[in-house]
């Protein structure tokens, strides 16, 4: 892929993807076809994990995957992650930045900044 995204477009975009003008457009979607039915926990993790494979997929023989192939892969992972939290009850923004908060203190920025390295190596 071509374009690289700057720290503060990455910041946007996932705001803009747990909009509620996504949620919204998610429920609509799934309650005009009934789906909801099948959408358990158990069964959107799973379609969380399948879907990752598909986007993995698209970098199995070469580090620039196909543009379009990446965005609906993308889609599809982040569409899963958000109907999975709407059937959790969780709120998605919360949970990311609960989580940075601990990674954050595993990985302090003096001592992995530039570095691979897992937090009990560092
Ligand atoms: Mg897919």
């Amino acid at each position: 892929m071509r374009s690289k995204a700057t720290q503060g477009q990455l910041c946007a975009s996932v705001a803009n993807v747990t909009s509620e003008r996504v949620r919204e457009a998610l429920s609509g979607f799934v309650r005009e076809r009934d789906w909801g039915q099948f959408h358990t926990p158990a069964n959107l993790a799973k379609s969380i994990s399948i879907e990752a494979a598909e986007l993995l997929e698209c970098f199995q023989w070469s580090d620039d995957g196909d543009e379009a192939r990446v965005r609906e892969e993308l889609a599809d992972v982040v569409t899963y992650c958000t109907l999975l939290a709407e059937r959790l009850g969780l709120d998605l923004d919360d949970i990311v930045l609960e989580k940075l908060a601990v990674t954050s203190a595993k990985y302090p920025a003096e001592r992995s900044k530039g570095r691979s390295a897992k937090y009990d190596a560092l």
